[in-house]
């Protein structure tokens, strides 16, 4: 596992800008070169949400994109694919840097 200690969040702005370069780039290809790029215009930001979307906190493996808010004392979960969270919305385990487990915040 040596990807263990690139950080949540640098993968999701990687994939996030990714899929945004990729939705510019081939859709100008597929504007100016052939229609086949808007394939991978459509299809390429759709992977990178996926891999966003399945991206899991290393500590307690809750879904990194599952956001939890408490709202009047309800907890509303919604999916936040394009946003980029810098910690664990279950556990506190932050995003920011590698595995390390020595910033969990635990005052909530
Ligand atoms: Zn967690």
């Amino acid at each position: 596992m040596s990807q263990q200690n690139v950080p949540i969040r640098k993968k999701i702005i990687i994939l996030f800008v990714v899929a945004v370069a990729n939705a510019l780039g081939s859709g100008l290809a597929a504007i100016y070169f052939h229609p086949l790029f808007l394939a991978l215009a459509l299809g390429i930001p759709v992977i990178c949400g996926l891999l966003i979307v399945s991206l899991k906190c290393p500590r307690c493996g809750h879904p990194v994109a599952k956001r939890t808010r408490r709202v009047f004392g309800v907890d509303w979960t919604y999916w936040g694919g394009f946003t980029f969270p810098s910690r664990c919305d279950n556990c506190g385990q932050t995003f920011l840097e590698g595995n390390r487990t020595s910033d969990v915040i635990t005052s909530r």
